[in-house]
């Protein structure tokens, strides 16, 4: 598949009062054509910074790239300038973050909202724009959409906004969806009908995803692949049956067994992964996992795991999938 972005050994770090925090250590990813993929870990295992520095959203300073390149649609997005990185976004990458209200603008008609990026993006005159935009509200299920237009965004529901969020980061077309949480905020019921409306845009327009969520049923419900992030690195990566089916890393076991999955057995239990993730101020020198992990080992306490390759597409970064794990075990 004809990857569509490539995130390649990005390391990201924060100076905070106490140090620097090395919040992505190394993250390597790729996000194919038309492909959705979902980023799960715990909160703090660097996700959102991730997702964030594609988008170049975090002010630098406190946040520095420390390495790496970010190869979306040819160009490295670590070079681009603000300015040229604010044509991207909207146009060529669309968003969407947990809780609509603080990315939409209260004091501006949602109308507005959405054919800002339209005028701005693709030289629309304001009367294309505007059709545009209320056809993009009906697309997401907006009922009235005429009169919704001129609406205010505290005139609508949770799930409502964050409709009109998909259609302000869908209006353009972007190659890319990156989406943040995007149904955290919302109950259950509202929470499918959101993911439809994201499915049937992803279908209609061939937009590849990359979803970030807490979630195991929306992942086995929206995506192709899974990227599994534990304390700023990717330690697993598969096909969602690569994860669910064989997961290979214990921090994935462990995720698997503590996450509600829509596929639950009545009286399964969620098992809770005990402990906290290390202090990236001092990242620990061998496995981020082995203060976690029952299966720790000698060698994970001193050095860091190389990836495994295990199919084309699945690949973890545990020493237990080393060749010679049975001797290093007995060591
Ligand atoms: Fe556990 Fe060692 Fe594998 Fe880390 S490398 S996950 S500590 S077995
Ligand atoms: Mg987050």
């Amino acid at each position: 598949m004809q990857p569509i972005l490539q995130v390649k050994d990005l390391q990201v770090s924060f100076q905070v009062r106490g140090g620097e925090v090395k919040a992505v250590r190394g993250v390597n990813f790729e996000v194919g054509k038309g492909e959705a993929v979902a980023i799960v870990g715990e909160s703090g295992s660097g996700k959102s910074v991730t997702a964030q520095t594609i988008m170049r959203l975090i002010p630098s300073p406190p946040s520095i790239i420390k390495s790496g390149e970010i190869i979306f649609q040819g160009n490295d997005l670590t070079r681009k300038t603000d300015k040229e990185m604010e044509a991207i976004r909207g146009k060529d990458i669309g968003m969407i973050f947990q809780d609509p209200m603080t990315s939409l603008n209260p004091t501006i008609k949602v109308g507005k909202q959405i054919t800002e990026g339209l005028i701005k993006h693709q030289n629309l005159s304001a009367k294309e724009a505007k059709e545009q935009g209320i056809e993009m509200l009906k697309l997401v299920g907006i009922p009235n959409a005429e009169s919704r237009f001129n609406q205010y965004p505290h005139e609508f529901s949770g799930g409502m906004r964050q409709r009109v969020m998909i259609a302000i980061a869908l209006a353009c077309r972007p190659s890319l969806l990156i989406a943040d949480e995007p149904t955290t905020a919302l109950d259950v019921t509202i929470q499918a009908q959101i993911l439809n409306v994201m499915k049937d845009m992803q279908k209609k327009f061939g937009t590849s995803i990359i979803l970030i969520t807490h979630d195991l049923g929306v992942v086995a419900d929206m995506c192709d692949r899974v990227v599994v992030m534990y304390a700023g690195k990717v330690v697993e990566t598969g096909t969602k049956w690569e994860i669910f089916q064989n997961p290979q890393h214990p921090y994935t076991r462990g995720l698997l067994r503590s996450m509600p999955r829509l596929d639950q057995k009545k009286n399964e239990k969620l098992i809770p992964i005990i402990g906290t993730p290390p202090d990236l101020i001092k990242p620990p020198a061998g496995c981020g996992f082995c203060a976690r992990c029952d299966e720790a080992m000698r060698i994970c306490e001193q050095v860091d795991p190389e990836v495994t390759q295990l199919s084309d597409t699945h690949m973890s970064r545990c020493w237990l999938l080393h060749p010679m794990a049975q001797e290093v075990k007995s060591s």
